[in-house]
């Protein structure tokens, strides 16, 4: 009898194709032996929040801005994002300071909307397993970031990717922000070994998103480190001005001196690490 050797998810799979999947934006490459810093606030507040953390992040070196307009809360009553107006602010601080821009889509309606203002469009964890979003995205020719979902095993992530390709955008970057465990002392727990497994199975580029993995500031910078140390082809790093007046996540975000510290010593982690 014939084995069936067909990969489940064959587009995202390694065995398909071997070279690591490369993503150019604007004149930064993702993947393939880079390292790329994306920071930003969890949500934009406003016009003056973003350009300064914007200017931030580019000082520091970081190549993509972040920054939520639809923001998916845990509660109907926090602050869900600016929407629109929210697009609108994060793509004037990516055209002011010649940075691409980051945010998430939570729905096909508004896909057309983010896709016009965004470099790389984001799909959260929460929506890991909306379909029709996920073949939406697969008809955009922008990269999207695919976050893990909340307790999404690695085949379900890797499947998720699949129907990106499947449906023609082979610009995916995979991105691990912590699975629910137990442990509640974190607000997820790192998967740090997913980086591995990931970059074993698939071509495609794995970011860690160390702040919502840990839902803690003062952890932020040694699971960067340890991230980049294992291998990772990025981060995506919360940081915002004036954490302590957050709309959201203000906990788990950097302020921007911290962020550019951080930045340095993970160029040398990558140099190291990439120099064998
Ligand atoms: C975010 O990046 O703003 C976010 C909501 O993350 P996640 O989907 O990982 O919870
Ligand atoms: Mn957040």
């Amino acid at each position: 009898m014939a084995l069936d050797i067909q990969p489940v998810h064959p587009l995202t799979s390694r065995a398909h194709k071997k070279e690591d999947t490369v993503i150019r934006i604007g004149n930064h490459t993702i993947g393939g032996g880079t390292l790329t810093l994306i920071g930003g606030p969890c949500s934009i507040e406003s016009v003056d929040q973003v350009m300064s953390v914007a200017d931030s992040v580019k000082n520091a070196g970081g190549q993509v801005l972040r920054g939520g307009a639809f923001k998916p809360r845990t509660s109907p009553y926090s602050f869900q994002g600016l929407g629109g107006d929210g697009l609108k602010i994060l793509k004037k601080a990516g055209d002011k300071t010649g940075i691409p821009v980051i945010t998430e889509v939570m729905s096909t309606e508004d896909f057309d909307e983010v896709e016009k203002s965004a470099d790389i469009i984001q799909i959260g964890a929460r929506n890991m397993q909306n379909f029709h979003l996920l073949k939406r995205a697969g008809m955009s020719r922008k990269p999207i970031l695919l976050k893990r979902g909340l307790s999404a095993t690695i085949d379900e992530w890797l499947n998720a990717a699949e129907y990106i390709l499947a449906e023609g955008n082979s610009q995916v970057i995979l991105c691990e922000r912590g699975i629910r465990t137990f442990e509640n002392y974190t607000r997820n727990t790192l998967d740090l070994s997913a980086i591995v497994a990931v970059k074993t199975l698939s071509h495609l580029p794995v970011i860690i998103d160390p702040s919502h993995a840990t839902g803690r500031r003062e952890m932020v910078p040694a699971m960067a480190k340890a991230a980049v140390a294992a291998g990772a082809d990025g981060l995506m790093i919360e940081v915002h001005n004036d954490p302590e007046n957050a709309l959201c996540d203000g906990p788990q975000s950097l302020r921007p001196e911290e962020f550019e510290k951080l930045a340095k010593e993970l160029r040398k982690i990558h140099e190291v690490v990439n120099n064998d």
